[in-house]
């Protein structure tokens, strides 16, 4: 087994359970406070080789998740944690129920959720958190579903699969339509008859498509606030904008417009707990 060392914070003298990571520290701990502060832990005697109980996580998780088992050293936040540490805790805390460790871990994901939606979505709907789910499934609506999905259960396999469709075509609906309705115009873009010119036209659907390829709905929100400021500089089409407006500020009069209609359509997502109410996967029995 290698030789082990004392956690030289977890040493108590009249500890009565020893518990050992991966990496071989020992934890010297009290059973009443795992028994109390903890669903899974210490476990049954039987999984003890020589009144020690080996588990396979490492000591820099172990010490973090055994501190919730002492009130007065309990953390009430773990924010110098970067979002993989803070998934490997929360993971550890879900396996052996360390209650109050849940519930902290899972509140530091949430600063984590329009950085990390993929890993922060996943945790969520592994471990039923839907109010972190709701924060995390906006800006997880770029990402590649399968990834989302392989491993849940199949109380949110096709829930989600149909939610994530469903928001991301709500976000280019109404830029896709408003784009269809424009009068067509030859010359110039007229604001008064809601009429496009050619070159504008183009330009804006090429950009709507180019806004759907992005990975990620941080992108999407710099890309359309970029447009706004400096447009198609990137587009051959554009050094044959229209005459009037659209020339002078190097903008399409309707840029600014289009922008708009994708970032509504992108906080008119429902909520993925709501939709999940309204969309329960029937089980056939019934
Ligand atoms: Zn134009
Ligand atoms: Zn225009």
């Amino acid at each position: 087994m290698g030789s082990a060392v004392i956690h030289e914070e977890f040493n108590s003298a009249n500890a009565d359970i020893t518990i050992q990571s991966c990496d071989n520290v020992r934890f010297c701990l009290h059973r009443k406070n795992l028994e109390v502060t903890t669903g899974g832990l210490p476990g049954k005697t039987s999984d003890m080789i020589d009144g020690v109980l080996y588990l396979p996580e490492p000591a820099k998780v172990l010490e973090l998740l055994f501190l919730f088992t002492y009130p007065q050293r309990s953390p009430t936040h773990l924010h110098d944690l970067d979002c993989d540490s803070l998934l490997d805790i929360s993971e550890a805390a879900e396996k052996y129920k360390v209650f109050f460790a849940i519930s902290v871990s899972v509140s530091g994901l949430r600063s984590f959720t329009s950085t990390e939606p993929l890993k922060t979505l996943r945790h969520a709907l592994k471990y039923d958190h839907l109010d972190l789910a709701d924060e995390a499934a906006p800006n997880a609506l770029f990402c590649n579903p399968t990834l989302v999905v392989t491993g849940l259960s199949d109380t949110y396999i096709v829930p989600w699969l149909l939610y994530q469709s469903l928001a991301y075509k709500k976000i280019f609906e109404k830029a896709e339509s408003t784009l269809k309705a424009f009068q067509n115009t030859f010359t110039y873009c007229k604001v008064e008859q809601r009429g496009i010119c050619v070159t504008c036209r183009t330009v804006i659907a090429a950009w709507i498509w180019q806004l759907k390829q992005l990975s990620t709905t941080e992108a999407l929100l710099f890309e359309l606030e970029k447009f706004e400021q400096y447009p198609n500089s990137n587009l051959e089409l554009a050094r044959d904008f229209c005459e009037g407006s659209c020339n002078t500020h190097r903008r399409c009069i309707y840029a600014a417009e289009i922008s708009e209609h994708c970032k509504v359509g992108l906080q008119k997502s429902q909520k993925f707990s709501e939709y999940l109410l309204d969309h329960r996967v029937e089980d056939g029995s019934g």
